[in-house]
């Protein structure tokens, strides 16, 4: 079916989806790194992003929270573009785990490779895979100038939540090491693993995020900048990644009622991408227990229901200005 949506319609969608889910309690915030334990968990934005550029934000859509694991998407997207959906294939994976983030068990059972670069072994493998190889420095340009490529304004580290990772975050450095032990690091493991912390670490807003997933849902041509950061043909690429384990073990369930691909991080954002329709983020820090925002959750649905939208619907969608 051809569908024509208004912006005019897309506003009163985010907006609606907003005031309904501005009082849903449950959850709590991540409390395994100590910073994030401490954010206000009221805080609650909305935004929207379309190819052409148009932005619709609601609630606090300028607060700078930890990205944490939305990050995997945009290094994931560096070595696609450095390296090749091949080698990403090969070296990394592209399976749902279908266990939590940090699970160690997953490097266990997929003892051949790390299963896919949104989870966390995946993703200190990445970061291992980045260019130029051996300079830690080097290596960090190019994560954060792609974070600044993709979300079309320049991010940095919240230097007390990277503190506060690099302080606790001893299940990662076993995984970075059980990685070495089956030759599926690429790089210095502590480099890698550190590169991994410090991307996690980067305070983003759910407007820049958003503009990251109409980058994507753009085919890799930034609706901001209207710079193309990648390549359009890994925008399927990484939109699979983010279909099949972008919510964990909690996926297939997200996909089934929501309609959007989707990514969360503990920090409290969700990213999701509509293919040439929309990219939209939202961020509550109140997660659930697969470290997934309640809030965010409940918002990116209302707005797809809204909408009547969904990736899988069969509908070729036009969205016009009123
Ligand atoms: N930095 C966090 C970690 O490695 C990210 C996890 C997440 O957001 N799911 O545990």
């Amino acid at each position: 079916m051809d569908i024509t949506i208004t912006h005019s319609q897309i506003k009163e969608a985010v907006e609606q989806a907003y005031n309904e889910c501005k009082d849903i309690k449950g959850g709590h915030n991540a409390d395994y790194i100590p910073f994030l334990a401490n954010i206000d968990p009221n805080l609650f934005g909305i935004s929207l992003t379309l190819p052409d550029g148009t932005q619709f934000n609601v609630g606090d859509t300028e607060y700078k929270f930890g990205i944490e694991s939305v990050s995997k998407v945009l290094t994931a997207i560096l070595v696609l573009k450095q390296q090749g959906a091949e080698a990403v294939l090969k070296q990394i994976g592209a399976d749902a785990t279908g266990l939590p983030f940090n699970s160690i068990f997953a490097i266990l059972l997929e003892n051949d490779h790390p299963s896919t670069p949104l989870v966390n072994a995946g993703a200190i493998t990445a970061c291992s895979m980045v260019e130029p190889k051996g300079d830690s420095w080097g290596k960090w340009e190019a994560i954060i100038n792609n974070f600044t490529a993709l979300c079309g304004s320049e991010a940095q580290v919240l230097d007390e939540l990277y503190k506060s990772e690099s302080e606790t975050n001893f299940n990662n450095r076993s995984i970075a090491w059980l990685l070495k032990n089956y030759n599926r690091i690429y790089d210095d493991v502590p480099m890698s693993l550190d590169l991994y912390t410090r991307q996690c670490s980067v305070g983003i807003t759910a407007s820049q995020l958003s503009v990251c997933a109409g980058t994507i849902a753009n085919g890799g041509l930034n609706p901001v900048t209207k710079e193309q950061v990648f390549a359009k043909d890994l925008a399927p690429k990484i939109t699979t990644l983010i279909s099949t384990v972008g919510f964990y073990q909690n996926t297939g369930d997200w996909l089934y009622t929501s309609g959007i691909p989707a990514k969360s991080g503990v920090g409290g954002g969700v990213l999701g991408v509509l293919p040439g329709v929309m990219g939209i983020a939202a961020f509550a820090p109140p997660l659930d227990p697969a470290g997934n925002s309640v809030k965010a959750q409940a918002a990116v649905k209302a707005v797809m229901n809204k909408l009547g939208l969904g990736v899988f619907n069969g509908d070729r969608v036009t969205v016009v200005a009123d």
